[in-house]
């Protein structure tokens, strides 16, 4: 017997949705503020059923401006802190290119890449699921992979958005 049944999820851009938007790339720790006013409506999100995942483009890492182990720090951080508020971050796909130092990619937003490798990871049906971000480009990359995009203004409650997912 095999399992059809797919996951739905809710993506999330990092960078003004899950930290407060700094205006340019992340690069140290003390500079990373997470959004911890956003835990309830993400949790509400995990109990409607959605796994939430992150989709994030970091072309700080392709400039040398941060390391790999930097941002894993980051991102341990974020997930110790939505994890301490009850709200489990399934993954965290990122884009480590920048077309300026590493050619051009499939994964940086608006490309779709971060989207359809958590899609197939996950066996996500992307007609079930969002994508929350700040910039048109996040809108776009999930229209291209087939997910419905929501955009916010940088560092706006979840909360305010949440109508908008059955
Ligand atoms: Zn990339």
């Amino acid at each position: 017997m095999t399992n059809t049944a797919k996951t739905k999820a809710v993506f999330l851009d990092r960078d003004g949705v899950l930290n407060r938007e700094m205006g340019d790339y992340v690069c140290r720790i003390e500079d990373f503020h997470i959004l911890t006013y956003n835990i309830p409506a993400l949790k509400q999100l995990q109990d409607k059923g959605y796994t939430l995942i992150v989709a994030t483009n970091q072309g700080g890492l392709a400039k040398g401006w941060y390391t790999e182990e930097q941002l894993a720090e980051m991102h341990q951080l974020l997930r110790d802190t939505f994890k301490a508020g009850g709200v489990e971050i399934t993954d965290i796909f990122y884009c480590p290119h920048h077309p300026n130092f590493t050619g051009d990619c499939d994964c940086r937003k608006p490309k779709p890449g971060l989207l359809l490798r958590a899609i197939e990871k996950y066996n996500i049906d992307p007609s079930l699921s969002y994508f929350i971000g700040d910039r048109e480009r996040d809108v776009e990359a999930g229209t291209a992979a087939g997910v419905k995009g929501i955009l916010i203004d940088s560092d706006q409650p979840i909360s305010e958005v949440l109508g908008l997912i059955v």
